[in-house]
């Protein structure tokens, strides 16, 4: 689960860090989801140096503080990028191109969060198919988690 340490928003605007709390409310929803821990168990990985779905859903849900660096890049493709960090990672910087990151809403935010997670706890993605590395699976299981979140609060109210 993700604590956000505000001291280490490097260059957030109040908007940017108002839609970051909200992103980061998103993330841990879909982390604490028993779908969450389903899919990871059930899909295959590419690049996970060995580690089974059920071991990947438990890093990545162990606790850990975020920062986010903004900065300004309007001629640059990339959204955000975080250092290689390792498993046990206790403190992940994610560098977000504020460009994407305020363009996009709250909930995509928290699609990116989750995939730079997967760097800041030593996952890449050097080889193709690329959608089967574990950041990127990351995007795809916060898609497919954040779907079910919206239908148990549709039916619930
Ligand atoms: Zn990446």
């Amino acid at each position: 689960m993700i604590t956000l340490d505000e001291k280490r928003c490097y260059g957030a605007t109040a908007k940017e860090l108002a839609q970051l709390r909200t992103s980061i409310e998103y993330v841990n929803k879909v982390l604490a989801h028993p779908k969450f821990d389903e899919l990871c168990r059930s899909l295959t990985f590419t690049e996970a140096e060995g580690d089974s779905g059920a071991f990947i859903a438990l890093n990545m849900r162990q606790p850990v503080t975020v920062g986010v660096s903004f900065y300004s890049r309007w001629w640059s493709k990339v959204v955000g990028w975080t250092n290689l960090g390792s498993k046990s990672a206790e403190f992940v910087q994610i560098h977000a191109n504020r460009k994407f990151w305020l363009g996009n809403s709250a909930e995509e935010d928290g699609s990116n969060i989750l995939h730079e997670l997967a760097h800041g706890f030593g996952y890449t993605h050097s080889r193709k198919p690329w959608f089967k590395s574990v950041p990127y699976r990351m995007n795809f299981i916060y898609e497919e988690v954040m779907k079910v979140i919206k239908a148990e609060e549709m039916s619930a109210v």
